[in-house]
């Protein structure tokens, strides 16, 4: 297997960086693409929700508090920042921050009309990487794959979806208040463990000397 990023891969990154057809149909105030040509590896992805507002400035998937708490989530089993950016395609339904909630709680979650926007890129990634295991972090991944299904029903197993292992977590926003549970923190433990279970055997090794560095993930905390 290749440990060089897909060519096609990139080629949509280029188009991908300039697409604003959710600012030009009025959704969005300013569009703006968060990714990186990091993690472009075959075996594991992952399908979180969209970008807040620090990615929108710093321009890294799960750049912002969210990603702290995920990245301490996978630190509990092993798995290290740094390793999991080298190693995952980490994207989202929608690529682009959507605004705050109008009640003022987190982030607005994208529309279905946004979604509906954004999904060929996903499409196109998913046939591009044909990644071995998903990671659904999220109501929206979760809901793309097992719709209608409530959260302490799956997180902590894994589902096989044609050739792809499924693996639900919960968004680590803080703006849900379902991990507050203690059985439900205990179904996270559950799923975190199935990452790891996976890990050593279906995840690509990083590459020996990365190109670049990763600009370090944001500190700000609004
Ligand atoms: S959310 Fe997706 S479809 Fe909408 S502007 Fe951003 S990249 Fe394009």
């Amino acid at each position: 297997m290749s440990l060089e990023p897909p060519q096609e891969l990139l080629l949509l990154h280029e188009r991908l960086r300039s697409c604003r057809l959710c600012q030009d149909a009025g959704y969005l105030h300013r569009a703006r693409p968060v990714l990186t040509d990091w993690g472009m590896r075959r075996g594991m992805m992952l399908i979180g929700q969209a970008p807040g507002v620090v990615e929108f400035d710093n321009g890294t998937p799960f750049g912002g508090r969210a990603g702290r708490e995920l990245f301490r989530w996978l630190a509990s089993v092993g798995i290290e920042e740094m390793e999991f950016r080298h190693r995952v395609y980490m994207c989202a339904v929608t690529r682009c921050f959507p605004g705050k909630s109008p009640t003022g709680n987190g982030d607005r979650k994208p529309s279905r009309p946004e979604i509906e926007l954004c999904r060929p890129w996903l499409e196109s990634i998913l046939r591009i990487l044909e990644p071995r295991v998903l990671l659904l972090v999220g109501g929206l991944a979760i809901e793309r794959y097992l719709p209608g299904r409530r959260l302490d029903s799956i997180v902590g197993r894994r589902y096989e979806h044609e050739d792809q292992i499924l693996i639900p977590l919960p968004h680590p926003s803080g703006a849900s208040r379902w991990l507050n549970a203690r059985e439900h923190r205990e179904l996270l433990r559950d799923g975190l463990r199935q990452v790891r279970d996976l890990w050593d055997t279906v995840v690509d090794p990083a590459p020996e000397e990365p190109a670049e560095r990763l600009p370090a993930p944001a500190t700000v905390v609004r």
